[in-house]
């Protein structure tokens, strides 16, 4: 233990600082479209796009550009189509919510036909760098023993049955976090019919997340400002209104 102790003051804290750190990402990351120069950013609906290379020439050709900004979450799913006069997108929970799981969620998660890109970046949220589970949020294995679910897919007809059942499961009060372009719109997959294009009506989604696949960093920016813990007018990268772990 106390080699441990040793050894974690010697290395000192590997997670990224989140969201006052650097959070610069690799230049061919693709996020939030902007206009490009006096042009007029034409209307996008986020939850539909794959963030390619053939959408980021369409979006050239229209006035725009993907920019460097991780930041792709919204409370509805209407709120994920931007434009140039877009408020900011994510409402915090009400305060009886808040006080339930500020500082503590804990999520199933559900890949309802996914291509696992979605949960690979999941995944990725509990190593080193982004440590999810500093902000009080984790994942666990049952839906009795969480406080909502975590939706990545485009919702196969034969996992429909099964995701209805899960999210039954979870105790109320409850949220549903729906990430990706498939948990949207259907992704790729969109007007298969095998797929029921996204997260059914029957589930009320709460939080809707960008991106095929969101970056981390998407994926926790959506779930702090979800959660109140993110001043809602900071930029990318800029200190909070609140201080955050590490
Ligand atoms: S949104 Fe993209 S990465 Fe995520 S499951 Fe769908 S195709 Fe895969």
């Amino acid at each position: 233990m106390l080699d441990l102790l040793r050894a974690r003051a010697v290395l000192g804290a590997p997670g990224v600082r989140f969201p006052d750190g650097d959070l610069t990402l690799p230049p061919r990351f693709r996020g939030r479209p902007v206009a490009t120069g006096t042009r007029e950013l034409p209307v996008l609906d986020l939850g539909a796009c794959l963030f390619s290379p053939e959408e980021a020439l369409e979006l050239e050709e229209r006035g725009g550009h993907f920019s460097g900004d991780h930041r792709l979450a919204a409370t509805t799913r209407e709120a994920l189509t931007i434009s140039q006069t877009g408020a900011d997108p994510v409402r915090p929970l009400a305060d009886a919510m808040r006080r339930l799981f500020g500082r503590s969620l804990r999520l199933r998660s559900v890949a309802a036909g996914s291509c696992g890109g979605c949960e690979a970046e999941l995944v990725a949220l509990g190593n080193v760098v982004f440590d999810l589970a500093r902000f009080g949020v984790e994942f666990v294995a049952s839906p009795r023993h969480a406080d909502g679910l975590i939706v990545t897919g485009a919702v196969s007809r034969n996992m429909r049955d099964a995701l209805l059942r899960t999210y039954e499961a979870v105790g109320e009060p409850k949220l549903v976090i729906a990430v990706g372009a498939c948990a949207a719109s259907g992704g790729p997959f969109r007007g298969s019919p095998e797929v029921l294009d996204g997260v059914p009506s029957e589930i009320p989604v709460d939080l809707w997340i960008a991106g095929c696949p969101p970056h981390p960093f998407t994926v926790l920016d959506g779930l702090l400002r979800m959660l109140g813990r993110l001043d809602l007018r900071a930029p990318a990268g800029a200190a909070p209104k609140e201080a955050m772990a590490r």
